[in-house]
């Protein structure tokens, strides 16, 4: 497997003015290629520490995809490192000159002289030509590594990677470049560290294929990566993996890729051609909005309730007041008189309701910040969940997770 580093050049890369998109964007293309990261480094302009970081570089893997410093300006300076890192001269390439001044011809503008060093490369290298900008790329080998050297500007180094990096790669890796399938399975109810225990096998370093897990707003995501010659074959190599993660965390699997909670409890309400109807106090709307951003949601989705304050919980959804007076507005009592209240007005199968204390005020010792009820009323009755999202929690994370939590949670009562 050829073995790659990224260099990504620019002072506003160093000093976190320009947030460094490329790397992340070349990284997931090599990936796709089959291609191993081993290295991303990020050097400000600086000529010398520009040779060292190219030196290294040529010493430790075989590509290098090299983005920024290729402008006109002063502080343009990786074709003057390639070169010395090198040890060759910068020669004038007649096709970048020949480019350089089409690209001016074609706007009726004259050439700036500073613009001439781009027609600059070192001894030995191709040019990579840039159809919508003045920087050529260029293809260069030092020692025994390839550089692939792009503009900074992301529209330019991706269509130059596409159009003609990729297919030089593709030469390098001749027969042996392999296809790379990836999914990516989501879970939601368990903690990270309790799904890692129960997967250890799977996580294994070496296992082939590959299994990682990562969380994200307690969505915990399993990532199979699996190889192969073929796509055919790299899917063939994943397919066993992947169903014995089925087999073993079925219930708590939600959906794969961008899917999330809502998506999966979707599926169970037209499944069951069932409605939900929401009163929301501390989510504010929140898993309203997360059940109608799916495409279809009317099919599930009559409406809800933002019932924020006590007169709207007592006036739209009929909680009564001595209820809010004496349990409070954040407790058991007042989020099942939420959920039925909310359930009859709009005649749903299911009324779902939150309440709670999203802070960073707001919290006494018996009703902490993070602390919420749940109401799910369904034709059968009404029943609660009492969550605990932690007092540290900023107050947008207590929403989010009271929704996600909420939503997981009728999920797993249609289910069973
Ligand atoms: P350069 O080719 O170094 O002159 O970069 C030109 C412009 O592209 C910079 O001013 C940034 O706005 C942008 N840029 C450079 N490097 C990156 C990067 N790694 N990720 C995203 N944008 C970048
Ligand atoms: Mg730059």
């Amino acid at each position: 497997m050829i073995k790659a580093e990224i260099i990504a050049v620019g002072a506003e890369l160093t000093s976190g003015q320009c947030l460094d998109t490329n790397s992340a964007w070349l990284a997931n293309r090599l990936d796709d290629l089959g291609i191993d990261v081993r290295f991303h480094t990020t050097i400000a302009d600086d000529l010398a520490d520009n040779v060292a970081a190219f030196r290294l570089a040529s010493e430790r893997v075989e590509l290098v995809l090299v983005s920024g410093g290729l402008g006109p300006t002063q502080d343009d300076l990786t074709r003057e490192a390639l070169a010395r890192a090198a040890g060759v001269e910068l020669v004038r390439d007649p096709r970048a000159e020949a480019d350089l001044i089409a690209f001016f011809a074609r706007r009726n503008r004259p050439i700036p002289e500073r613009n001439f060093v781009q027609t600059f490369i070192p001894n030995g290298g191709e040019i990579l030509s840039n159809p919508i900008g003045t920087a050529p790329g260029i293809w260069f080998r030092l020692g025994r590594a390839r550089f692939a050297c792009m503009p900074g500007v992301p529209n330019e180094l991706k269509m130059m990677f596409i159009e003609q990096v990729v297919p030089h790669i593709k030469g390098l890796t001749g027969d042996s470049a392999r296809v790379v399938v990836r999914r990516k399975i989501n879970t939601f109810g368990k903690g990270e560290s309790e799904i890692e225990a129960d997967a250890l096998d799977l996580t294994a370093r070496g296992r082939v294929p590959e299994v990682g897990i990562t969380a994200s707003e307690a969505t915990i995501s399993f990532r199979i990566a699996a190889s192969g010659s073929t796509e055919a074959e790299a899917r063939e190599a994943l397919q066993p993996t992947v169903d014995l993660i089925y087999r073993r965390f079925g219930d708590w699997i939600i959906g794969e890729d961008d899917e999330d909670v809502q998506h999966a409890l979707a599926r169970e309400l037209i499944a069951r051609g069932a409605t939900i109807a929401l009163a929301e106090s501390c989510t504010g709307g929140l898993i309203s909005h997360m059940l109608t951003s799916l495409a279809g949601s009317s099919a599930y989705f009559p409406g809800g309730v933002v019932s924020y304050s006590n007169e709207a919980k007592v006036d739209l959804l009929g909680v009564p007041r001595e209820t809010i007076e004496t349990k409070g507005a954040v407790s058991d009592e007042t989020a099942r008189a939420m959920a039925i209240g909310v359930r009859d007005r709009f005649h749903a199968d299911l009324g779902l309701s939150v309440t709670g204390v999203a802070g960073p005020s707001g919290g006494t010792v018996e009703k902490p910040v993070g602390l919420v009820y749940l109401g799910l009323a369904h034709a059968r009755g009404v029943e609660s969940r009492r969550l605990e999202l932690g007092p540290e929690q900023p107050r947008s994370t207590i929403q989010r997770r009271a929704s996600k939590h909420a939503i997981n949670w009728t999920r797993l009562y249609l289910r069973a």
